[in-house]
């Protein structure tokens, strides 16, 4: 695979599995990562990181709940020339069954996980049609599938992040843009570093391949969707979750 010449942008791009995204885009070429994050001092310590060693990376400070701060980060983003490719990681959790689920929590993870995903595609989009060219590729999750006892809202907001893409896709397919979903199962990052023991137990006893994702995993099928090469397939969802959902 290969990169170069492309610009590409990656939200919730600090840490995680969003960081190892900007890192293979890197890595692999990529004329320009842009990083962006709510948290501004993780995402300029990425691009410093990715910049020092590979090609120009920078860092954009944006909440992606947020019309105005989207807006203004896609007109930032326009200034510099096209985008190629956008990542919708950007994502948070607030697990609580759903009979002590507060409005708030509700709408906190909605807001980011799926409305984030849609003010990002809107504006990238614009820019795409332009061009005639666009890779999109969102982050759902294997739970969005399945349902996940504690995740009312979060799995709610991933499955909507599925239709949104399908949906999309139907819609840009015609001016050569791809979108598509990859949904991670168990992937070590700190949004997962705080579950309780009984549950990472309870996903390893279910995967066929007995090891908890790596960043790195899910990064893989993310530049796999990105590729130039990819382009007869939209619409899809690939999942990697080491064999836990079939
Ligand atoms: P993480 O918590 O380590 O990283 C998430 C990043 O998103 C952080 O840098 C955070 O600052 C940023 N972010 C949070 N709110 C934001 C906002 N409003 N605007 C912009 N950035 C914001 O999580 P992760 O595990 O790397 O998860 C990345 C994505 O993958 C998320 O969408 C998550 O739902 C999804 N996912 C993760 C797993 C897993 O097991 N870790 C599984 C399935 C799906």
């Amino acid at each position: 695979m290969d990169f170069q010449g492309k610009r590409v942008l990656i939200t919730g791009g600090a840490r995680g599995i969003g960081y190892s995204i900007a890192q293979r885009f890197n890595q692999l070429g990529a004329e320009e990562t842009i990083i962006t994050d709510i948290d501004e001092a993780g995402a300029r310590k990425a691009a410093e990181k990715l910049s020092s060693s590979g090609n120009r990376a920078v860092a954009y400070k944006t909440d992606v709940s947020d019309e105005k701060q989207v807006k203004e980060l896609f007109k930032r983003v326009s200034e510099g020339g096209k985008l190629d490719i956008l990542v919708n990681n950007a994502g948070i959790i607030i697990d609580k069954l759903l009979i002590k689920l507060s409005e708030n929590d509700w709408d906190r993870v909605l807001d980011i996980n799926l409305k984030g995903t849609f003010l990002c595609m809107r504006e990238a989009g614009r820019l795409m049609l332009k061009a005639r060219y666009g890779r999109i590729v969102n982050i759902s999750s294997m739970v969005a599938l399945g349902g996940n006892p504690g995740q009312g809202n979060y799995c709610a907001s991933k499955a909507g992040v599925i239709g949104l893409t399908k949906s999309a896709a139907r819609e840009l397919g015609i001016r050569g843009i791809t979108v598509n979903t990859v949904a991670p199962g168990f992937i070590e990052t700190e949004m997962t570093a705080s579950l309780p023991s009984q549950n990472k137990e309870q996903y390893l006893a279910n995967m066929s391949i007995k090891r908890a994702g790596k960043p790195e995993d899910v990064a893989y099928a993310v530049t796999f969707f990105a590729a130039e090469e990819a382009s007869y397939m939209t619409g899809q969802v690939l999942v990697v979750d080491g064999g836990y959902f079939m």
